[in-house]
């Protein structure tokens, strides 16, 4: 048997029209103090508990029922199936990075079970069975059949790049086999009111190297705009994806549906379908991204507003934080562009870290930037999609760290690592990098390849660093070329060479756009990758809605190892300006309101809702 060899969670390793190529999660192993522990709680707490919700739920009962070895009813929402595959994923991505015989009995029996629900014809979808079969393929617009099976080809990619075992691929390649005759390329149009299976298509694609999968995705993309979903915009059936220009509809299936188009336009290099990507991307970064990275500001449909419409009470689903980080990752593997990589760390630390609580076992579904003290996290929701999506998220998050190309190494997220890379002519680097990230901007990389070697070190500079950046390599300061929001280094490499890196923290007083009306004459405050928010439970005798910036605040920066799981806490006097009795409408006075100075704290985004219930705002009114 040939060892296998681990693969990346989007593999543009052999993509013609790629920049950059990935790394293996298995490659990378996150050390830090900050994100090493929560790795390690997704391990031990998240992926167990999520397999016995998966149990509770009847999810997996529901495949045993299609298999026909159980009776009864269909539980749960007709796409329960894709809250395993996820699981799967996560836990398949899991493995990889730590070896678990448990866990690998686990995942191999749920694998069983998935695969003797297949019908003999490949159809897969737990729901359409027993009762339903005669329902099958009837409603692509509701029913998410093309969807489910977009998560079982994501999970059966992930379970063999990880693990080298075939035995879903297998399941999975039949599956879509099926829906390739139903829906022949060419022949009859097809796509599902909730995309997804088009970015798995692509990886199936580049996984088998079978370019059936690759063709299938270009046809369920170019399906749409036929009227397919009955011409919906909120399904972004509206107009053919080629001109497109704005994001618009339901935000998890239009970012699921352009990170599925990022993978075609890697494999065919479709100049079309690049620049709807351009103008979209434009559209998305330019006024419908909240400054966490969440996306998706309507309640109503879960969807995307008009351009400037970010309220302070965003929906901001955290699959769809989970969603541009998919589409930003592939945009910066085509293009090696800071700015996607800069969309890729804000939303894994703003938009999808909240998502989960500090103990990993309690998850929020929508991430508002404010709130009254009632919104707060659930163990499960009916609609399950966003715990999974999470866990697989961070099993896989090692995968994110760096990039290679033929000229050498870039490093894309800070986050203390040891990696084991090579060069594109097979030379063994391994790479140790510290960093005091998220709160301190130092980090330490110590570069050894296995013989000296000519090559780039490439290093980001944020967007949040600002200007002042300090590098020295072998404690000697150097001014190497900063183009393009990063560092090239590059030099003949001995094993034990250091580079030394200090990134700027100062704390940042953020306002909006003039057009965003939701938050003007309103501050947010960031340092770092982080963004700020002001919770009732550190503001003792303020009530938060009382308090309000002037902007000229002397911020302190504040080590609490004790305060939610260990934060940097930003500290400073601001305005307090209490409420009035007065009326609710009132003649505008032309002037500050009078208050008096309090001290005021800030915690991170993400830690929110983790105490006791309370008002949380991030958008602070200005004095
Ligand atoms: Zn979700």
């Amino acid at each position: 048997m040939s060892e296998h060899r681990p693969g990346p969670v989007v593999d543009t390793t052999a993509s013609r029209h790629a920049r950059l190529r990935p790394v293996a999660p298995r490659d990378v192993r996150i050390t830090d103090d900050f994100w090493a522990p929560r790795l390690r709680r997704n391990r031990e707490v998240t992926i167990p508990a999520q397999h016995a919700q998966c149990t509770q739920t009847g999810a997996l009962r529901n495949f045993q029922r299609a298999a026909g070895s159980v009776g009864g009813d269909f539980s749960g929402r007709y796409y329960s199936d894709s809250d395993v595959y996820k699981w799967i994923e996560a836990a398949s991505w899991s493995l990889s990075t730590d070896p678990s015989p448990e866990l690998t009995d686990r995942l191999d029996a749920v694998i069983k079970l998935v695969a003797g629900a297949q019908d003999t014809d490949g159809y897969l979808n737990t729901y359409f069975s027993v009762d339903r079969v005669g329902q099958r393929w009837t409603d692509l617009v509701v029913r998410h059949e093309m969807y489910c099976v977009g998560h079982l080809v994501a999970a059966a990619v992930a379970h063999v790049r990880a693990t080298g075992d075939t035995a879903l691929l297998d399941v999975a390649v039949r599956a879509v086999t099926h829906i390739a005759q139903r829906f022949a390329p060419g022949e009859v149009p097809g796509a599902c009111g909730h995309p997804g299976l088009e970015m798995a298509l692509v990886e199936l694609y580049r996984t088998t190297g079978d370019e059936r999968w690759l063709t299938l995705a270009g046809w369920q993309l170019d399906s749409r705009g036929t009227g397919v979903l009955d011409g919906s915009e909120y399904l972004v059936d509206h107009e053919p994806v080629r001109s497109q220009t704005r994001v618009t509809g339901h935000a998890v299936r239009a970012l699921y549906l352009y990170a599925g188009m990022a993978d075609v336009v890697l494999e065919t290099g479709d100049p079309q379908l690049r620049h709807a990507l351009d103008r979209l991307w434009a559209d998305l970064a330019g006024g419908k991204t909240a400054i966490t990275g969440g996306v998706g500001a309507r309640w109503d449909g879960e969807a995307f507003g008009d351009a400037y419409e970010l309220p302070d009470r965003s929906y901001n689903e955290t699959c769809a934080a989970i969603a541009h980080i998919f589409l930003a990752w592939r945009m910066l593997l085509l293009t090696g562009e800071a700015q996607y990589r800069d969309a890729v760390e804000t939303a894994l630390h703003n938009g999808v870290l909240p998502g989960l609580s500090l103990t990993g076992t309690e998850f929020f579904y929508q991430n508002p930037l404010a709130d009254s003290g009632r919104h707060r996290r659930a163990e499960w929701f009916s609609c399950a999609c966003c715990p999974p999506n999470i866990a697989r998220l961070l099993a896989s998050l090692p995968g994110y760290l760096y990039t290679t190309t033929d000229e050498g190494i870039q490093v894309q997220l800070y986050i203390g690592n040891r990696a084991e890379l090579r060069l594109a002519d097979g030379t063994p680097v391994r790479l140790d990098l510290a960093t005091g990230l998220p709160w301190r901007g130092t980090v330490a990389l110590s570069v050894q390849p296995a013989a000296p070697a000519e090559f780039t070190l490439s290093l980001p500079v944020p967007g949040w660093a600002g200007a002042q950046v300090e590098v020295r390599v072998n404690g000697e300061p150097v001014r190497p070329e900063r183009t393009e929001g990063r560092l090239a280094l590059r030099r003949t490499w001995r094993p034990g060479d250091r580079v030394e890196l200090t990134l700027g923290t100062a704390v940042r007083t953020l306002v909006t756009h003039p057009r965003v009306a939701a938050t003007h004459h309103r501050a947010a405050l960031a340092r770092g990758p982080l963004v700020y928010c002001l919770e009732q439970a550190d503001q003792p005798g303020t009530a938060v809605a009382d308090i309000r910036l002037t902007g000229a605040e002397s911020w302190t920066v504040e080590d609490r190892p004790e305060l939610l799981g260990g934060v940097c806490a930003l500290t400073a006097d601001a305005r307090a300006v209490p409420a009035d009795d007065g009326p609710l409408y009132r003649p505008y006075p032309g002037v500050p309101a009078a208050g008096a100075d309090v001290p005021v704290t800030a915690i991170p985004y993400y830690a929110w809702a983790n105490r006791q219930p309370g008002e949380m705002r991030v958008f602070i009114p200005l004095a």
